[in-house]
């Protein structure tokens, strides 16, 4: 069978890994989380007291940052490492979270990111979520599925998520951290998180994850 590029973009907290992992599961396709990446370095900038207003400080940081996606062979999860580091874990904290969305909408973070989210897709079969990725990063897939939910349902499921690691955090935290990312990640002037044209939108607020995955998987088995 052909094997194709699928991707997912959309809010924050829509869903949009969860869905990913299953289809990639399902096709036996390789699910990458670009989210991931920014995040990453947006960890690396804090650690390292990077100055991100200043594009050289960037530039000069990017080329001491190597990002690699590794097999985590007990969960069969794909993880995100750093420098060798694995760091799958802490990037999922609200102190990355404050602020991935400013390092993400510097011109030269996104190229270097991009570039190698673009590599990962040349043998195709793969699913990538983000948020520019069917409109900048792959713009000729043959699926592209834009994801929406409703917000407090969305904020619902990243406080429960935030809330198992770290019982101190507020919903309210959590709403504000939600608000900011989607407004500067659609706002911003290089690749605004934007439904592709030819994307197909799919809101889960009262779906399953087994509802979700079947209208997904028909959507895939139409393309292939
Ligand atoms: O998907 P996730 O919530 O982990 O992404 C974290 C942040 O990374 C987003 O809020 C956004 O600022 C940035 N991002 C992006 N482009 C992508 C993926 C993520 O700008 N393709």
């Amino acid at each position: 069978m052909s094997r194709i590029i699928i991707t997912i973009d959309g809010w924050s907290s829509c869903g949009k890994s969860t869905l990913a992992k299953q289809l990639a599961k399902e096709l036996g396709y390789t699910y990458i989380d670009s989210g991931a990446m920014y995040r990453a370095i947006t960890l690396y900038f804090l650690r390292n007291h990077i100055d991100w207003t200043e594009d050289k400080e960037v530039i000069t940081a990017l080329e001491n940052i190597l990002l690699e996606f590794k097999a985590n062979h007990k969960n069969g999860q794909s993880e995100m490492y750093l420098n060798g580091e694995n760091v799958e874990y802490v990037i999922r904290d609200l102190v990355v979270a404050e602020k991935v969305s400013d390092v993400a909408a510097i011109k030269v973070v996104r190229d270097f990111a991009v570039a190698q989210q673009q590599l990962m897709g040349e043998k195709k079969g793969i699913v990538m979520d983000g948020r520019d990725i069917g409109t900048v990063v792959f713009p000729a897939a043959a699926l592209k599925i834009f994801m929406t939910a409703d917000n407090a349902v969305r904020v619902e499921r990243r406080f429960k998520e935030l809330y198992e690691k770290n019982p101190n955090i507020t919903i309210e935290e959590v709403k504000a951290n939600l608000e900011m990312r989607d407004y500067i990640d659609s706002h911003r002037e290089v690749s605004p998180l934007r439904k592709a044209a030819d994307a197909i939108e799919l809101d889960n607020t009262h779906l399953t994850m087994k509802e979700q995955l079947e209208l997904a998987m028909q959507w895939a088995q139409q393309k292939l």
